[in-house]
């Protein structure tokens, strides 16, 4: 029971207690100043009950000290033997065993040689000041130059991209120079650009599915995305598999875009009699599930047949049924899995199957119905509702880790509203998840 208390009171403070990190540090720096003071006689039991420190704090403490003294050692990027004696007396006197001292005291090298690499990098011109102050680092951590590029990329890499590409000016046009900047560091630190291209392969692949998923998030390309996917497409050495999906899905996006937008294509069609100027937006084979409410209960009768969208009508033509609707009478269009609901006053409502092509049936119809009824400005006007926040959709990604909640896919992401739109939810990082186009399909279904 006392045990559970403690725990309990632990986990708690873990969770009440956000000083506690400004508290440690303080502390940090006043035991610092007592080793400092106290040179070989310092024992760290005496001096942490002296400054008061909670049990439970005193590693950390002094791990913290001898971080600081790790950062003095590094002042100069590079750490000389003496300074490694000096170094382990200190971990000692602080009762850091050597393994956990030889983690930090690793990671802060890492640390040091990422300033400096990315510092080197960012001026595009690696001198061979830079060069030798990495390999200085490097011995101090005793990992080759070679290897510690390689674990940056693989750590960072995302991060990288998506710097070059902040630098990209709202004209669409990207900065070459920071590419190039990257492959001449890169040629000095003995890498070629196809290893550069392989190391920064997997992280590239992420930052190219992030530019997709938020230009889906808008539904809309917008010319700054196009630009930049066009870059990457361009510029990296993609996976075969990958680079075709990516191309199939910015053609989809692009054809998605112009139709929101009310450019809607324009096709010969075959069996309907036309009126003079109408012009025909799509036609496909459909089935029409035509429910009548008899006596004795609803009853639904399936037609085959096709169906025709133009500028002004909707026209189903079938061996049973026959039937068309005008643009002006129709009160929604309700895109629902596997088949697409029209509501209107009058003959033609129900249910309609489109086969594969209902997602974009839905699309062409809204779009010709909107642009008949001139609500297509008025339309676009309400959509800030659905709108992510670009930072939102920014936490959103780095909290799910670039994959789908629900199966881990990386492929095929969508920014999805936990609560749906319509049922109230909100564009806040709480109501909004990244999912895979299947599973946001599967969860529609439900909702
Ligand atoms: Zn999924």
């Amino acid at each position: 029971m006392a045990k559970l208390i403690d725990w309990i009171r632990t986990a708690s403070t873990r969770i009440l207690d956000p000083e506690r990190e400004e508290r440690i540090a303080k502390l940090a720096e006043t035991l610092r100043k007592e080793l400092i003071a106290a040179g070989a006689a310092f024992d760290l039991e005496q001096a942490t009950r002296k400054l008061d420190v909670a049990p439970r704090d005193v590693s950390l403490v002094a791990e913290q000290v001898f971080e600081y003294a790790l950062r003095h050692a590094w002042r100069d990027r590079k750490i000389t033997t003496k300074e490694q004696v000096g170094l382990r007396s200190v971990a000692q006197r602080l009762r850091i065993d050597d393994l956990r001292a030889a983690e930090i005291q690793q990671a802060m090298g890492r640390r040091v040689f990422e300033a400096c690499l990315a510092h080197a990098i960012s001026d595009g011109v690696l001198t061979s000041a830079e060069l030798k102050s990495l390999e200085g680092v490097s011995a101090g951590v005793g990992i080759s130059v070679r290897n510690l590029v390689i674990q940056y990329f693989s750590r960072e890499g995302e991060g990288f991209l998506r710097g070059v590409f902040a630098s990209m000016t709202h004209e669409g046009t990207i900065d070459e120079e920071q590419w190039a900047s990257l492959l001449r560091a890169a040629d000095g630190l003995g890498f070629t650009e196809g290893e550069l291209q392989n190391l920064i392969r997997p992280q590239a692949e992420r930052f190219v599915e992030h530019v997709l998923a938020d230009a889906k998030a808008d539904e809309y390309l917008d010319d700054k995305e196009i630009a930049t996917l066009r870059w990457l497409l361009g510029k990296l050495e993609l996976t075969p598999p990958f680079r075709t999906y990516v191309e199939e899905e910015v053609r989809e996006l692009q054809v998605i875009t112009n139709i929101k937008q009310g450019r809607l294509p324009s096709i010969e069609a075959r069996g309907v009699t036309l009126r003079a100027g109408e012009i025909v937006h799509m036609q496909v084979g459909a089935g029409y599930y035509h429910t009548r409410h008899l006596k004795s209960g609803p009853r639904t009768d399936t037609h085959y047949g096709v169906a025709t969208i133009t500028d002004s009508r909707f026209i189903f033509s079938s061996e049973t049924k026959s039937l068309e609707m005008n643009h002006h009478k129709i009160i929604d269009i309700i895109p629902l899995s596997g088949t697409i609901q029209i509501r209107t006053g009058g003959r033609g409502a129900g249910n309609y199957d489109f086969g594969p092509n209902n997602a974009m049936a839905a699309l062409i119809y809204e779009s010709a119905v909107a642009k008949a009824n001139q609500t297509l400005v008025e339309k676009r006007k309400t959509a800030p509702r659905r709108h992510i926040p670009r930072d939102v959709r920014q936490r959103v990604w780095q909290k799910y880790g670039g994959v789908c909640a629900d199966c881990g896919a990386n492929q095929y992401l969508e920014f999805d509203h936990i609560v749906p739109v319509a049922k109230g939810g909100g564009s806040s990082e709480a109501n909004i998840q990244l999912l895979c186009r299947a599973c946001n399909l599967k969860k529609s279904d439900h909702v």
